[in-house]
């Protein structure tokens, strides 16, 4: 696996590090507020574990996928709902917690569908950020990385549905999707 890949663009200690970081932030902006994490499958598996893990305070958590990504590295513009949320976010301070923004038609797809739901409150925090490809005016509350445009590939994103259990945030060598 390491092979395929041209180097590493954040490491395990500094995602580690950033993600406590946010963590301590998050804890002081929703401690007494009960709010629920919200993460966007798959790719933010890795990062949603860490994350609600590194806010010690009363929460809870639910999951919802969607796909944008079909096997290639650009996304189809086309967001499709895969599972909905299972917890009534009416009045909830809610926290999506995505992998990338990168057009950003996903997370405002995510948005515009949780606010439907009339929550109290709606933030998004992401892992990574690459704003040079946004088509779609969005930005996220809490940034882990903001990264150059590149397709980068570990900590739960993926190509194909592979790498997505490297520890480290890595640049997957262009000849992997070329061939
Ligand atoms: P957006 O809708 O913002 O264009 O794309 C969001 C989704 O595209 C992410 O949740 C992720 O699955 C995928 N994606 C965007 N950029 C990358 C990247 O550099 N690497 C990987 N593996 N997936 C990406």
């Amino acid at each position: 696996m390491m092979k395929d890949i041209a180097r590493v663009l954040i490491s395990e200690e500094e995602l580690h590090r950033r993600i406590r970081e946010m963590g301590r932030e998050l804890a002081a902006e929703y401690e007494g507020k009960d709010p629920v994490f919200l993460g966007v499958l798959k790719g933010v598996v890795v990062f949603f574990s860490d994350m609600i893990r590194a806010v010690p305070i009363k929460s809870q958590i639910d999951l919802l996928a969607v796909s944008s990504y079909g096997a290639g590295t650009e996304s189809s513009g086309t967001i499709v709902m895969k599972k909905d949320v299972s917890l009534n976010l009416e009045g909830r301070h809610v926290v999506i917690l995505e992998d990338i923004i990168d057009t950003g038609l996903t997370l405002k797809f995510t948005v515009e569908h949780i606010r439907k739901m009339n929550p109290a409150s709606l933030k998004v925090c992401t892992m990574l950020d690459k704003p040079a490809r946004r088509v779609v005016e969005i930005e996220a509350d809490y940034v882990g990385f903001t990264i150059p445009n590149e397709f980068v590939v570990g900590c739960g994103l993926d190509y194909n549905d592979y790498y997505r259990n490297l520890p480290f945030i890595g640049v997957l060598r262009p000849e992997v999707y070329e061939k």
